[in-house]
C-alpha cells in the first residue's frame, strides 16, 4: 500500500487519464488502488473500495471459480503477460449484477507483484446485441443489406450482417463478420464517396454516398450506402450501421439519361423546350444558345414568338392550332429566327408536342437552312445565267445564219458579175478571129485576166479569213521602210483609179524605218485606198498621211468621196457589212473586218471619220516598233 502512497500522485493522475475501470490488487487479491471510473462502475465511492477484497466485486456464484481462476494466475504470474478480454459478471453495492470485460496485468513494484485489472462495462454492448439478436430477424427481412460495425473494437470489424447483404455481395455472414467493410470496395478505394464516408465516420456523422462496390464473384454493383452511428447514453460511439442499397441498375438508367441530356444538350441542330400555352422557353440546348446568342437564363425571359421574325403572330397561331387541338402530333414550317443582335437566319422548324406531368410542352427543332436557301439561291442564279447564255448564243447563232445568208448573197452577187464579164469577154475572144483585130482580143483578154485577179483577191479575202479565225495568223516583224511600201501600195493602186483621181503621198518618209510587219502594213493601207477609190467619183483627190508621235505612227487615208451613212457607222468593222449607199459597188464587207483585226494584234487602232456625199478618212495608228514577240 505504501509503494502506492508514494507514487499516489503519479499513479491517480493516470489512472483517471483512462477510459476504463483500473483496479489493482496485490497477491491476497486485496483492492490496493482503484480509479473513478472502475469505483463508479461498481457503485462504490472511491475510498471504500480500498483495502476490500477483490471478491467483493464478484457474485456469488462465481466466487469460488474465480479464485481458482486468480491463485492458478498468480502462481503462473512470471510467465503471465496482458490476458483477458474475458467477459465475466461483476456485483455492484446495490447487489446488481451485470456483464463486464476484464483484462490482467501482472507487475512487479520493490519485490511485490501485483495485478492491474481493466475492467469495461459490457451491459450497454450486451443489452444491444440481445436487441440486435431481437431485431435480426426482422432485418433479415428488409430488402437492403444491412451490416453493423463495432465502433470500439479497432478496425471497425462487421459484428452483424443480414440475409440481404449475403443476397447483394455474395458474401456469407461468416465470410463477412469480424472484417472492415472495406473488403467490398476491392483496390477501388480512390472514390470521392469512400472519402466522404471515412471523413463521416471519422467525425461521427451521418452519412449517405454512392460508391462502386465488388462481389465476391467480382461483379461492379453500385452501392448506395447510408451510415449512421450508433451511441451510447454517453455519446461514445459504440456502432456503426450501415445500411447498403444496389442502386446499379438506378446508376445505369440514371447514367442512360444524362446521355440522353449530353446527345440533346451538344447536338448542332437547335432544340427548344416551350410550354405549350404562354410558349415560354423551359429548356434549350448548346445549339440553340449558339446560334441565337441568348443564353438559357435570357431565352427563358422570353417566349417562342419573340425569336420568330419570318411570321406574324396570327400565322404563328394557326400553325400552333392543330398541336393544341391534338389533331396533329407533329407540324414542320419554315420561317426566319431573330438572333440576339437583331440579325436573323431561316431555320426550318419541326414541332411536337409533349405532355409532362399534366402541362403540355411543346418540342421545337430548328435547322438552320441558310446554306440550303443560299444554294437554292446560287442554284436560281446559276439557271439566270445559263438561261442568258443560251439567249445570247441563240442570239449569235441567229446572227450567224444571217451572216451565211449574207454571205452567201454577197458571194453569189460577187461571183456573178465578174463571170458573167469574164464568160461573154472569152465568147467575144472567140469571134475575133482576123489578125487586125489584135487589140479587141486583147481588150477582151485583159478584162478575163481582171475578172480572174478580182475573183482571186475575194478568195483571198475569204481565205485570210479563214487563217484568222483559227488563229493560224504567225507576224512576222522586221525593220523595213515605210516609204517603200507607200510607193509599192500607191503604185499598184494606180491601175484602179477613176478617170481624174489622184493619190497624194507624202515624199519626206525616205529615212522612217518601222519594225512592224510588212505584208500586213502593205495589206492594210492597200485596203483602205482601195476602198477610197472605189467609193469615191471621178476627178476627185485622195490623200496619205503619215504622221509619227512619239513611239507611234498614224496612217490615213483621205478621201472626197460618198462616206457612210450616219445610220451605218457603227457596223462598219463588221464582218460582210455594207453600208446602204455601196450596194450598186462592188464589195463583200471583208476588207476593214480583217484590217481591224490585224492592226489590233499588232498593237494598234483603227478609227474613221465620215460624213455621207463629202468623205471619209480612215486612220490607223501602230507602234513604231511593235514588242509583241
Ligand atoms: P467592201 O468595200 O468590200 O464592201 P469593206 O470591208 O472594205 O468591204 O468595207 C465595208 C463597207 O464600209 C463598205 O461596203 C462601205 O459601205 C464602207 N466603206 C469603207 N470604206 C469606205 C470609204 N472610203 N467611203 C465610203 N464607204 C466606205
Amino acid at each position: 500500500m505504501h509503494v502506492f502512497d508514494k507514487n499516489i500522485d503519479i499513479c491517480h493522475l493516470l489512472s483517471e487519464a483512462v477510459s476504463e475501470g483500473i483496479i489493482v490488487v496485490n497477491k491476497d487479491q486485496l483492492i490496493v488502488s482503484i480509479n473513478k471510473k472502475a469505483a463508479h462502475l461498481f457503485k462504490y465511492t472511491h475510498r471504500e473500495l480500498l483495502g476490500k477484497p477483490l471478491s467483493e466485486l464478484i457474485p456469488e456464484k462465481y466466487k469460488v471459480a474465480h479464485e481458482g481462476h486468480f491463485i492458478k494466475y498468480f502462481s503462473n504470474v512470471k510467465k503471465a503477460k496482458m490476458a483477458g478480454g474475458r467477459c465475466v459478471q461483476g456485483l455492484r453495492k446495490t447487489g446488481e449484477e451485470f456483464p463486464l470485460n476484464v483484462k490482467f496485468n501482472p507487475f512487479s513494484i520493490y519485490q511485490n507483484t501485483y495485478i492491474l485489472v481493466l475492467v469495461n462495462d459490457l451491459s450497454e454492448r450486451m443489452e444491444i446485441e440481445k436487441n440486435l439478436d431481437i431485431k435480426s430477424e426482422a432485418l433479415d427481412a428488409t430488402q437492403n443489406g444491412i451490416v453493423i460495425s463495432d465502433a470500439l473494437e479497432e478496425d471497425y470489424p462487421i459484428i452483424y450482417v443480414n440475409k440481404a447483404f449475403s443476397r447483394l455481395t455474395g458474401y456469407s455472414k461468416s465470410e463477412a463478420l469480424n472484417r472492415n467493410c472495406r473488403f467490398l470496395q476491392n483496390d477501388d478505394n480512390d472514390q470521392r464517396g469512400i472519402k466522404i464516408m471515412h471523413n463521416a465516420i471519422r467525425s461521427g456523422k451521418k452519412c449517405q454516398v454512392q460508391v462502386r462496390n465488388y462481389k465476391k464473384d467480382g461483379t461492379l454493383f453500385w452501392n448506395e450506402i447510408s451510415i449512421n452511428p450508433v451511441r451510447n447514453h454517453e455519446g461514445k460511439i459504440t456502432h456503426f450501421v450501415g445500411i447498403q442499397n444496389d442502386i446499379s441498375k438506378r446508376v445505369k438508367a440514371e447514367e442512360e439519361i444524362r446521355h440522353f441530356l449530353k446527345i440533346f444538350d451538344d447536338s448542332l441542330n437547335e432544340i427548344y423546350v416551350f410550354d405549350a400555352k404562354t410558349l415560354r422557353f423551359s429548356h434549350v440546348n448548346y445549339g440553340a444558345k449558339k446560334n441565337t446568342g441568348y443564353t438559357l437564363r435570357e431565352l427563358r425571359k422570353i417566349s417562342f414568338k419573340e425569336i420568330i421574325s419570318g411570321i406574324t403572330e396570327d400565322r404563328l397561331q394557326e400553325i400552333l392550332d392543330p398541336i393544341y387541338r391534338n389533331n396533329q402530333k407533329k407540324i414542320t414550317f419554315e420561317t426566319l429566327f431573330k438572333r440576339k443582335d437583331g440579325t436573323t437566319y431561316p431555320v426550318e422548324v419541326h414541332l411536337q408536342s409533349s405532355g409532362l406531368g399534366g402541362s403540355v410542352l411543346i418540342v421545337a427543332i430548328a435547322l438552320d437552312i441558310s446554306e440550303r436557301k443560299n444554294y437554292t439561291q446560287k442554284l436560281e442564279k446559276t439557271v439566270a445565267q445559263r438561261t442568258q447564255e443560251l439567249k445570247e448564243a441563240l442570239l449569235k447563232e441567229k446572227e450567224l445564219n444571217e451572216l451565211k445568208t449574207k454571205f452567201l448573197s454577197m458571194v453569189s452577187h460577187e461571183f456573178k458579175t465578174p463571170l458573167s464579164a469574164i464568160l461573154t469577154s472569152a465568147t467575144l475572144v472567140g469571134k475575133y478571129c482576123d489578125s487586125d483585130q489584135q487589140g479587141k482580143r486583147k481588150k477582151h483578154l485583159d478584162s478575163i485576166s481582171k475578172g480572174v485577179h478580182h475573183l482571186t483577191g475575194i478568195l483571198n479575202d475569204f481565205l485570210s479569213i479563214e487563217r484568222l479565225e483559227q488563229g493560224k495568223e504567225i507576224y512576222r516583224l522586221a525593220d523595213f521602210s515605210l516609204s517603200k511600201i507607200v510607193n509599192q501600195v500607191v503604185y499598184n493602186a494606180n491601175m484602179l483609179l477613176k478617170t481624174g483621181q489622184k493619190i497624194n503621198y507624202p515624199m519626206n518618209i525616205e529615212d522612217e524605218i518601222v519594225y512592224q510587219d510588212e505584208k500586213i502594213i502593205a495589206l492594210v493601207l492597200t485596203n483602205l485606198l482601195h476602198n477610197a477609190i472605189k467609193y469615191s467619183p471621178e476627178d476627185t483627190e485622195i490623200d496619205i498621211e503619215i504622221n509619227f508621235d512619239e513611239d507611234m505612227l498614224s496612217l490615213s487615208v483621205i478621201d472626197r468621196g460618198i462616206g457612210i451613212p450616219k445610220k451605218d457607222q457603227k457596223h462598219i468593222f463588221e464582218r460582210y457589212f455594207r453600208a446602204d449607199n455601196v450596194l450598186i459597188t462592188q464589195g463583200t464587207g471583208i476588207g476593214l473586218n480583217i484590217v481591224k483585226f490585224h492592226v489590233e494584234n499588232l498593237g494598234g487602232n483603227i478609227n474613221f471619220k465620215s460624213i455621207e456625199n463629202k468623205g471619209s478618212t480612215f486612220t490607223v495608228t501602230l507602234p513604231i516598233k511593235n514588242d509583241i514577240e
